[in-house]
Formats: C-alpha cells, sequence, structure tokens
C-alpha cells in the first residue's frame, strides 16, 4: 500500500490529471505532473511540475525518482520513454496503454475476447482504402489508427466518390464500416490490485461533432438493457490485462446488442458526472486502486445525473449556470478558448 503523505507522479498535465490530483490531494498525497506543454492545467493544482518532452528519458528518470508510483491520464503518451519510470511502478501496466493506442491493436484484441467491434480495415494507400470500401461498402468511416481524439482525424465516406475528396495522410489509418446504433453508453469500472471490480451505472452518452457532449444517468432502460453484456466484455478485458485502476470501454447500442466502439486506460469524459453523482468518484477510485487501498463504493448518490461539456466558448454566464442549485460548475482553467475544446462541464443532479 502506498499512504497518503507519498508522492503520485501522472503523465499528461490535462483536466484529467487536474481532477485526478484534486482527488488525491483530498487524500493528502502529493501530485507530480509530467507534461511537454507548459501552460498544465494539472500542474497548476499540483505540488511538482516537470516539463519535458515524452522521449527525454533523463527527465523521466528523474520524475519517476520522486514518485511512489506513476500513472497517466493522458493516452497517447508514447510507449518507448516509459522505460525509464521503473523501478517505480507504473499502473495501469503499459501493456494497457500499448493496446488501446493503435484502433487496429484495441479491435483485434476485444474480438479475441468474444467481442464485436464494427467491421473494420487496415488502410496504409489508397488501394487498401478502396479495397476496404468494396468489402465493408459505404457508409463508413475513415480514421488514423493512432492520436485521434474528439472526432480528430476521421473522415466519414457517405459514398465510394466520397472518398477522392480526402488528402490521405502519410499515417496509418483504419475504415469502419458505419455502425447505426440507437444510442452510445460507456462502461466505466474500476479493477484494483487485487482484482476486484467495481462498475459505476453506464451513462447515455450523446455526442456533438464527434465530441462527448452530454452523459445522462440513468441510460434509459432500452440501452440498459444492453450494459451486462458489455460489463462482461469490459470485465474480460481488464482481467486480460490485469488492470490496475479506472477503465472506460465505449460502446454503441445495437439491435444485435452492444458494439465496441473504443477503449481509454485512464479515467474519461463520460465519468466525470460520478465527481458528485457517486458515492466514489472515478477519480478518487483510480488513486485508491493505485495505491492498493480498498475501493469506494460505485453506487449512484442521486436519482438522475446530467453531465454537460463546456466547449469552446459554449457557455460563459456562470452565474446563470448557479442560479439553478442542482448545478455543480467545473471549470479547468484553460486560458486560450479554441472552438471544440473542452473548457468545463456542469453536472446537475436530481436527488
Ligand atoms: P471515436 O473517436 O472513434 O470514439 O468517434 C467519435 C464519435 O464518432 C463516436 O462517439 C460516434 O458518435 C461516432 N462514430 C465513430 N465511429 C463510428 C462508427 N463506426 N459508426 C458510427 N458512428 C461512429
Amino acid at each position: 500500500m502506498i499512504p497518503p503523505g507519498e508522492t503520485i507522479g501522472i503523465l499528461g498535465g490535462g483536466q484529467l490529471g487536474r481532477m485526478m490530483a484534486m482527488a488525491a490531494a483530498q487524500m493528502g498525497y502529493r501530485v507530480h505532473i509530467y507534461a511537454p506543454e507548459e501552460d498544465s492545467v494539472a500542474a497548476e493544482v499540483s505540488a511538482a511540475f516537470t516539463c519535458a518532452p515524452w522521449d527525454d528519458a533523463a527527465a523521466m528518470r528523474a520524475f519517476a525518482a520522486t514518485c511512489a508510483v506513476v500513472t497517466y491520464e493522458f493516452e497517447n503518451v508514447p510507449a518507448g520513454p516509459l522505460a525509464a519510470i521503473a523501478p517505480t511502478p507504473l499502473l495501469a501496466h503499459p501493456r494497457a496503454l500499448e493496446t488501446a493506442q493503435d484502433r487496429v491493436s484495441e479491435k483485434s484484441f476485444v474480438q479475441a475476447l468474444g467481442g464485436r467491434p464494427a467491421p473494420f480495415a487496415v488502410v496504409d494507400n489508397r488501394a487498401d482504402l478502396a479495397a476496404a470500401m468494396e468489402r465493408i461498402g459505404t457508409p463508413g468511416i475513415l480514421k488514423t489508427r493512432r492520436d485521434g481524439y474528439d472526432g480528430k482525424g476521421q473522415w466519414r465516406i457517405m459514398a465510394p466518390a466520397d472518398a477522392d475528396a480526402i488528402d490521405l495522410p502519410n499515417v496509418p489509418l483504419i475504415y469502419e464500416g458505419f455502425v447505426s446504433f440507437s444510442g452510445e453508453f460507456s462502461v466505466i469500472l474500476v479493477r484494483g490490485a487485487d482484482g476486484d471490480i467495481r462498475f459505476w451505472d453506464s451513462a447515455q452518452n450523446e455526442h456533438e461533432s464527434g465530441i462527448l457532449a452530454l452523459s445522462t444517468v440513468p441510460a434509459p432502460d432500452a440501452l440498459q438493457a444492453q450494459v451486462p453484456a458489455a460489463r462482461d466484455l469490459a470485465r474480460a478485458i481488464a482481467d486480460k490485462l490485469d488492470y490496475v485502476g479506472v477503465l472506460a470501454v465505449e460502446f454503441f447500442a445495437t439491435s444485435e446488442g452492444p458494439v465496441f466502439n473504443e477503449m481509454a486506460c485512464r479515467v474519461h469524459n463520460s465519468g466525470h458526472w460520478t465527481i458528485e453523482g457517486a458515492v466514489t468518484s472515478q477519480f478518487e477510485n483510480h488513486i485508491r486502486a493505485i495505491c492498493g487501498l480498498p475501493l469506494g463504493s460505485t453506487a449512484l448518490a442521486a436519482s438522475k445525473v446530467e453531465m454537460r461539456n463546456i466547449i469552446g466558448d459554449g457557455a460563459q454566464d456562470w452565474a446563470a449556470i448557479l442560479s439553478d442549485p442542482a448545478n455543480h460548475l467545473h471549470l479547468y482553467g484553460k486560458g486560450t478558448i479554441r472552438p471544440g475544446r473542452k473548457m468545463g462541464h456542469v453536472t446537475r443532479l436530481t436527488l
């Protein structure tokens, strides 16, 4: 067990790290952030900050030497430099990170466990794309295999002619068949070092332009009916990876049951509602798990919870938001407003 008072290292300096650092601080831990960008909203609320590139092995080694355990809030941390963290433990295990970083490897991994992703094909050039559209059909979505998030690095192809207009980037790609879904939901679990697994309620997630806009708990009944099968897959993923910490798995609800979309080996935007809406938040349970502490209850703390993201300059009238006493405002302290940038969120509880 890593007792309160010790230092937890977090790779990545964004809002997920910020909320994790706040949960860690509540339990008396010190947090040391490692991130390449100077203006880190996680470092702002943490005890120490190393600002260095991901591939600076000496900086990574010096950072890890100050930490009792290291975790990550950013899933695209390159795997190679992580070797410099040893002998300090890195959780979740980097094997999980590597699997989830590549859309092809995560889908193949999930398929081997009996999960069902959208039909997909590897695309490295135009001929591959033509063959993929031929085999899988249109509509479909072309995505970068790595580094995509919030709908970035994605092209919707409604008909084969659309592909001609795409300026193919010189990176590995994947073509996915378009899934006709009735809703989207996520399974978020925490797994302790002893293998104990707890699930939070699954939120219904609504996206706008590929970015999560709204998470609602409880999800509608039709969607909840698909949760048990989705949980079985999420549990199999976590057990297979000997996972420690919070894992998020996103699904499409379809007439044939849950279709796997992607997984994130970290706390997740669709779990932000747990800060006020669950007995123990995803952030606190992640810290408990990586420190070898008993996990907290994941039970709902309200009859209904809605989490709405504040994106770009989408909402600015903080007083109006807070004039509803059921609302909780979270702002991430980001200085620059950009279209599509997650600036904060509002959680509304109905008791
Ligand atoms: P992703 O970054 O892969 O999670 O994609 C962002 C959003 O785009 C998803 O939450 C869906 O709303 C939509 N999307 C992605 N892939 C597909 C697909 N194969 N079929 C239908 N919608 C998709």
